[in-house]
């Protein structure tokens, strides 16, 4: 961590307005968006128009009030107003690294809070989202397994993340104007708070709605999706969503996997691997990431390294290995491994034949680094007691 103060923290105020009983059309599917128009009085002949209609409104143009809806009549953008919202996560603060990384931190309802991260590159912007308000699982590196899981997002809360995001970039398009085929905000991770395969309706909603061609439009290849694990939804992902898949595999070994990736108590790592092999997606342009974090003394010996590939190649798993250094937070139990073992262990897995990025680390000076997203209001540490009943749970 770096004690640097961010570069800036805006703090925004804007009160959250949520008017009773009115529905959010935020994170509905078309389906859904198109029953609830005819249960609010749009005659059932007309609703597939205007569900595509406020669909493109909401999603393409970036629209929120219904008043700007300009091709609907007015009495009827009256009517919608009447029944419905269109809401987001509001931001309560932003902050921006030295390195133009930016943090969000987002209030949803119950005053509850996320962060999301966004990481300009050269050729690329990724927003990393999140998924859960707290986490179940309780991975002896990640902070965020430090918080209880308070709640699942919903689809709207999690699509809105990235309507969040183009909101401050800029990035919705003018109506009329010529397109632009530069995006700032190009890529998803479900790499934020959460394990999103323990709340797989709403992440699989809300991506549906960011791949949608008449809306944010993003391509399946430019989500990936990280799980610590969950067996099986693991083939459902390919199924019912079709992104990416990025796996925290951490550790080579079930005994040391155990104690870094408790569900590996679960589902161990030969499961695990069996469910990577046989994912309908995966292919060599379509390869599998496995997260790799670099934990000193841990699991970044040579003898790790080659156990790993022995575990993918024993799979034939089309991988790359991301190896990610250990970011630390307050109380954390592990030191990041050296840059020359890092590197030596990039080295093994790169003689074996398979890509071994080392992850950049980025926006360290605001906490917005892999593993250190924890909300400020929420640090209630899980007890040991607790920890140990849970991790039971799930072995
Ligand atoms: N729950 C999901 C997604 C969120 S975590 C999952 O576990 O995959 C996103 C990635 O950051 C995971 O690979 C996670 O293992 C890693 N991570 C967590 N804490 C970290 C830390 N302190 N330093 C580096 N990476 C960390
Ligand atoms: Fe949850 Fe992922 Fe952190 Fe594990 S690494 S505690 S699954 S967020």
């Amino acid at each position: 961590m770096s004690p640097k103060a961010p570069i800036t923290q805006d703090v925004m105020t804007i009160p959250r307005k949520l008017p009773e009983g009115k529905t959010n059309l935020v994170g509905l599917t078309r389906d859904q968006l198109r029953e609830v128009l005819i249960a609010h009085g749009t005659p059932e002949k007309q609703a597939k128009m205007r569900t595509g209609q406020i669909w493109q409104w909401i999603y393409q143009w970036g629209v929120r009030d219904f008043a700007e809806m300009t091709n609907l009549a007015k009495a009827y953008r009256a009517q919608l107003a009447e029944n419905f919202v269109i809401e987001i996560p509001e931001v309560v603060t932003r902050q921006v690294s030295e390195d133009g990384t930016r943090k969000y931190l987002c209030r949803i309802a119950g005053g509850h809070e996320v962060e999301v991260v966004y990481i300009p590159e050269e050729d690329r912007g990724t927003l990393c989202i999140s998924s859960q308000v707290g986490c179940t699982l309780t991975c002896s590196f990640c902070h965020t397994g430090t918080q209880k899981l308070v709640r699942n997002l919903t689809a709207a809360e999690i699509v809105g993340q990235v309507m969040m995001a183009r909101d401050d970039l800029e990035e919705w398009p003018t109506p009329g104007a010529p397109k632009d085929e530069t995006r700032l905000l190009s890529n998803i991770v479900l790499m934020g708070m959460g394990e999103p395969l323990y709340n797989f309706e709403n992440v699989r909603d809300a991506m549906k709605i960011a791949m949608d061609p008449e809306g944010i439009s993003l391509s399946r290849r430019r989500i990936t999706l990280s799980t610590s694990g969950v067996v099986p939804e693991i083939a459902r992902t390919a199924e019912e969503i079709g992104c990416l898949l990025a796996i925290s595999f951490h550790a080579t070994t079930d005994e040391t996997r155990d104690v870094l990736v408790p569900i590996n108590k679960r589902w161990n790592i030969e499961e695990l691997l069996q469910a990577l092999a046989s994912y309908p997606k995966a292919s060599n342009s379509e390869r599998i990431t496995f997260e790799y974090v670099m934990l000193d003394g841990v699991n970044d010996s040579d003898e790790d390294a080659h156990r790993l590939i022995d575990h993918i190649k024993r799979h034939n798993i089309p991988a790359k290995i991301n190896l990610i250094p250990f970011n630390e937070w307050p109380g954390a139990p592990y030191k990041r491994s050296s840059n020359n073992r890092i590197r030596a262990f990039a080295n093994i897995i790169y003689q074996a034949g398979y890509a071994s990025p080392i992850r950049k680390t980025r926006g360290e000076d605001i906490m917005a680094a892999c593993g250190q997203l924890k909300s400020a209001t929420e640090r209630a540490r899980k007890s040991r007691k607790q920890i140990e009943a849970e991790t039971g749970l799930q072995g």
